[in-house]
Formats: C-alpha cells, structure tokens, sequence
C-alpha cells in the first residue's frame, strides 16, 4: 500500500535534507529519498556536499596545508620538528571519518525532526506519485502534496578526455586518491582544479593546470585573482591559460595529453590527470517527462521564483535548478521553499551569495567585482587594505593579501567585497551581513572592530573607501578615477 506524505524529498544533500528537516519542523510529514552510495559501499545523506565535495575536500585542504606549514613555516616560530612524514593512508581514513560523521549527523537530525529517511532511488511517477527502489530492489510508491526534486549534479565529462577512474579522474576519485601521484595534470582552473591541484601539490605532486580561459577566477574583482594567481604560482602550481586540450590518452603508466596554446600543438605527460571543468545537472531516470517536468537547454530544471516546476506539485531546488552551484545557496533555497510551503514569505537573497575559494590564500566574495559594478552601470568607489597592515596577521605570520571594497559613488551602498588572505572564508560574512542590511560603506566605518583582528582590515578598506585609513596607505579609487 502507497503511504501518503505532505512533502516528498528527492535527494538529500543540502538541497533536499534542509528542505526535508524544515518541511518536518513546520509540521508536514516528510519523506526524504536519498541514492548516494560511497566508494566503500556504504549509504549516507549529505549528497556530494557531506560526501564526496565540500567536507572531503575541505579535510584534505586542512590536513596538506598543515604538512606544507610544518615543513616551511614552523622554524620561523622558533618550533623545530625534524623530518616531516606524510601517512597518506592515516590522511585519507580522517578524510573519510570526517565525512561520516558529518553524514551521520543529518541522519540523526532526520531522527530529531521526525523525517524519514530511506535510502534508494526516487521516479517522478506523475499524479503526485513517487516510485521508490531501495539499492536491494524494494519497490514501493509513495504520495504527497507536494514533491520536491533535489537530486543536484554530476561532473561534466570531456570526450576528448574520457575519465577511467584509474588514470583519468573527476573530483571524487582526486579526494580518493592512495598515492600521491609525482606528476598530476588538471584539466580546468576553477575552484576544483586550484583547490585540489593546492591539496596535492602541497603533498607533493608536480601539478600542472591547463585552463581554457586567458585568465584566473573571471566573476572575481581583478585585482584579487592576479594576487590570487601570483601566490599559487609561487607555491609552485603551473597553470597555463589558454590551454585548449585536444585530446587525452590513458596508458598503463601515465596519461599523455595533447593541448594547444598560443596556436602550438603541445604534448605533456602526468601520472593522473583530473578532469575539473564544472558539473552539470543530475536528472538520469527521474522520469521528469512522465511528470512533466521540463528542463532547459542545459539540462537545468526550469523553475519559477517560487522553485515551482512545470509540473503542478513539483518544485525543485540546489544545483539541480543552476545558478551558483553552491551548497549554502542549496540549503537556503530548500528552507524557504518549505516556509513558502507552509505559507510563509520566505525568500532567497540572491545579490549577496558569498563564495569562497579555499586556497591559500583563501579568496572569498560577495556581490560585485570592481569590472562588474562598471559593466553593470554603476559610478564607483574603492577602498582597500593589505593584511601587511595588520597587526593579528603579522602575529600569525599571514600578512599576504588584502580586502577591497567596491561602492557605489552616488549613495554609498557596498555593492561588492572581495577579498584573499588568511580566513576570509569567515571574514566574507561581515560583507554578506553589512550587504543584507543594505549597508554603506559609512556604516563599516562607524562599527567598531576588535583588535586585534583579521577584520579590521575589512574596516580599514571602508576607511580607505573615503581616504582616510588610519593603518594603511589609502589605496582608494574615488568615483571620478
Ligand atoms: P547534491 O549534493 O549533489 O545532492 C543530491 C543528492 O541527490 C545526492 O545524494 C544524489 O545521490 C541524490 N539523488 C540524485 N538523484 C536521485 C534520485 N532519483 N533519487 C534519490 N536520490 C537521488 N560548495 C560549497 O558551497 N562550498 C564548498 O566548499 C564546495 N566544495 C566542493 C568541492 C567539490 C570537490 C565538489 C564536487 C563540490 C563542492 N561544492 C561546494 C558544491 C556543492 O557540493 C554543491 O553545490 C551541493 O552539494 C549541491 O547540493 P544539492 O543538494 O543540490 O546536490
Ligand atoms: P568551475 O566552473 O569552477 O571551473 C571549471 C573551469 O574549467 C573553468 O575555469 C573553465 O573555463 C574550465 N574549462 C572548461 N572546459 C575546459 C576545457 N575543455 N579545457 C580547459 N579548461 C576548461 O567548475 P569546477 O571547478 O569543476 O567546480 C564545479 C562546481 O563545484 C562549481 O560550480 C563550484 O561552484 C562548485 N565548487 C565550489 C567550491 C567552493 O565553493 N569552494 C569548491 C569546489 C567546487
């Protein structure tokens, strides 16, 4: 018999799980269906996110960059360590750990919240009807109100660079890899491939980047990336723009690749080659045309403001709609969704969705680019400020990069900050919070920041909006420049 629900979840990683907990906490009874299986065989919630995306990958950031920091940058703190040992194996099992318990968690808060949970795989089945299949073949068709589809992306797969899951790799085989290889190739300098590409070579690959683009991280304000791009460079990453790959070829010891820059056919060998050239949304067998659920040229589900499908009683949310492929923009969309659901005038701000690139330096932004405020319309003004001009960053020994501001001249509003340098992961916040406000850049001006802190760099970039930093020199661009 087909057990009926409010609101039935298709996915559950940050789109689906928060959809599904805040669908359960405003009273509807919830189903959320979940397909992911891990490498070891194992079923979890948290999508790619928990899995095989975000929290893997930010594990093995923080464990390489402490090998790189114990080798280089100890001794200058007067710590001696002697020879530093990489126990990859012991690297890759917290890896894992660390993405268990944070998978185990959401399954606990299903249990809190009175969602339940299965894991399996969820059809469209028209009619406000869900076809479920467990992994071991049971079969059952479920009801409700409302369906919501949260089944997210998948790597895009180049032709000319089939991945084998030996040799050639997407992300998740790159998190997973035994060894560390001592030439790794990368085909894409977007998040992944300069996130990943740190990871390895700080553990000691060789890492060379083709990117097809002439130039690093485009939506990010300019004066950042070329920081951004100089440090990496410095940390020993070769990343070649321009580089159109022609052609990739797995053989039983490396993997030869043929690319063309500068209009010259070039041939280079790795050991591993990553294929990070963005994903693309994940729909395969959900019978979206039994349901009628249309999807656009790309393959996105076509939504309304309201992630409302084509379908009636269908909505959709996180990657699998586009825009920024992003967890915590997954996750808002999926708890307003639920409060929209319930009634309620939830909605997603989408001018102030912060991103962050976590290299090291970390580069973070939200909001608009110096290029893209102009191109926009907007008369400008800037301010920035260099960590050097930092006290708690001198104290950390992390004075390389800066914070800029982008206002507009007329009224004063923050329309964007961008910024590289130590933990701007956390400090991107203060930006998205003054930006939600509606702030001005007078409004930083006049709050008050501990010392000494990272973040008063953030405010001595506000002061230099208007020429008057007290610590630094006033790299500020008033409107008429
Ligand atoms: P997903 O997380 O992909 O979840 C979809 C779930 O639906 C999956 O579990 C899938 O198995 C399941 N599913 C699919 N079809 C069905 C079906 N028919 N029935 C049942 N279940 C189904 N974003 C950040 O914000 N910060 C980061 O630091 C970050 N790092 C990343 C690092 C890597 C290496 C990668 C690959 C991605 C990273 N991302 C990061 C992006 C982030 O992972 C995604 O934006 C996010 O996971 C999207 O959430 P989602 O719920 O829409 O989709
Ligand atoms: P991306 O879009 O960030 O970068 C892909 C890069 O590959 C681009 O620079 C593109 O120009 C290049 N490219 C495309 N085709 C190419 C080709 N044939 N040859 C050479 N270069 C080519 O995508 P990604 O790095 O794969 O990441 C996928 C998604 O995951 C992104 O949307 C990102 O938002 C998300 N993600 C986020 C984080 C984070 O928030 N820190 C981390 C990892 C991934």
């Amino acid at each position: 018999m087909s057990e009926n629900y409010d609101i039935i979840v298709i996915g559950g990683g940050p789109g689906g799980y928060p959809t599904a907990i805040r669908a359960a906490q405003l009273g509807m009874k919830t189903l959320c269906i979940d397909s992911w299986i891990n490498t070891d065989g194992t079923q979890s919630f948290g999508g790619t996110c928990l899995n095989a995306g975000c929290i893997p990958s930010k594990a093995l950031l923080e464990s390489s960059e402490l090998y790189h920091r114990a080798q280089h940058e100890f001794a200058v703190h007067g710590i001696g360590v002697g020879e530093v040992k990489l126990d990859l194996k012991k690297m890759q099992e917290r890896r894992t750990a660390v993405s268990k318990a944070n998978s185990g968690g959401v399954k606990m808060l299903f249990q809190g919240n009175k969602v339940t949970g299965l894991f399996g795989f969820g059809k469209l089945l028209g009619g406000g009807k869900v076809g479920y299949k467990s992994h071991d073949g049971k079969e059952e068709t479920f009801t409700a109100k409302h369906i919501v589809i949260a089944t997210g992306s998948e790597p895009v797969n180049l032709k000319i660079a089939p991945v084998d899951k030996d040799r050639i790799i997407d992300s998740w085989g790159a998190l997973e890899l035994a060894e560390v290889p001592e030439t790794l190739g990368i085909i894409g300098a977007g998040v992944i491939g300069v996130e990943l590409g740190s990871v390895w070579s700080r553990l000691g690959a060789k890492t060379t980047i083709l990117e097809a683009l002439p130039g690093f991280l485009p939506m990010v304000d300019q004066a950042i990336a070329k920081e951004g791009l100089k440090q990496l460079t410095k940390q020993g990453l070769d990343i070649k723009f321009g580089a159109k790959v022609l052609n990739a070829k797995a053989g039983k010891k490396d993997v030869t690749v043929e690319y063309e820059q500068d209009g010259k056919k070039e041939t280079i060998k790795f050991d591993k080659l990553i294929v990070a050239v963005g994903r693309r949304p994940f729909t395969k067998d959900l019978g979206c045309d039994v349901a009628g659920v249309q999807l656009d040229e790309r393959g996105f589900v076509k939504t309304d403001a309201h992630y409302k499908t084509s379908a009636e009683g269908i909505y959709a949310v996180g990657d699998v709609i586009g825009g920024a492929m992003l967890a915590h923009k997954a996750i808002e969309e999926g708890v307003v969704l639920a409060e929209q659901l319930h009634g309620e005038k939830s909605e997603v701000n989408y001018r102030t969705v912060p991103s962050v690139v976590y290299t090291n330096p970390e580069i973070a932004w939200a909001g608009m680019s110096e290029e893209q405020a102009k191109a926009a319309g907007h008369e400008v003004k800037t301010g920035s400020s260099p960590f050097a001009a930092n006290g708690r960053a001198r104290a950390m020994e992390s004075i390389v990069g800066m914070i800029k501001i982008i206002s507009d001249a007329k009224t004063d509003r923050v329309l964007g900050v961008h910024m590289i340098g130590p933990y701007v992961s956390e400090l991107v916040t203060e930006a998205v919070t003054a930006m939600e406000y509606g702030a001005t850049t007078e409004d930083i001006q006049l709050t008050m920041h501990a010392h000494p802190t990272l973040s008063e760099t953030f405010h001595e970039a506000a002061l230099a909006v208007d020429g008057h930093a007290i610590h630094s020199a006033n790299k500020r661009k008033p409107a008429a420049a």
